[in-house]
């Protein structure tokens, strides 16, 4: 087992590789896309998305919610898939594939959404890639 847990190491030169630079700008050195641009700001088809960086299953659908805050907002991730890590400056908590450590977003609790777990996975649309639901029969 690797010390930082993960289970996808890449080099900063291999992942320059294979992101773009925007990707490689808010995964790899926690950036975050403007406000209302992403692309999966307003989507809500059936599917799953998976981390940009790795492929790796982070979210399902079912689990996105309108949150009116300008990014992807999710109330639950998938078991297991997602490392949480409070900011240096304690006001926020960070989310990050658990599998490849990309930047995904933060996340935030208790704002009174009427989600099941009341939190709100605020995830960047760079970071995550959806694959619908009928693509894996
Ligand atoms: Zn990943």
């Amino acid at each position: 087992m690797a010390t930082n847990g993960l289970s996808v190491h890449k080099s900063e030169e291999e992942w320059r590789a294979i992101l773009s630079p925007e990707q490689f700008h808010i995964l790899r050195d926690k950036g975050t896309e403007p406000r209302g641009t992403g692309h999966y700001d307003k989507f809500y088809d059936e599917g799953v998305y998976n981390c940009a960086g790795c492929g790796t299953p982070l979210y399902k659908s079912g689990t996105k919610f309108s949150s009116g805050c300008g990014w992807p907002a999710f109330f639950e991730g998938l078991p297991g898939a997602i490392n949480r890590t409070p900011d240096a400056d304690g006001r926020r908590t960070e989310i990050t594939c658990a599998a490849c450590g990309g930047h995904l977003g933060h996340v935030f609790k208790g704002e009174g959404f009427k989600t099941p777990t009341d939190e709100r996975h605020c995830v960047n649309s760079v970071s995550i890639k959806f694959v619908p639901e009928k693509s894996d029969l």
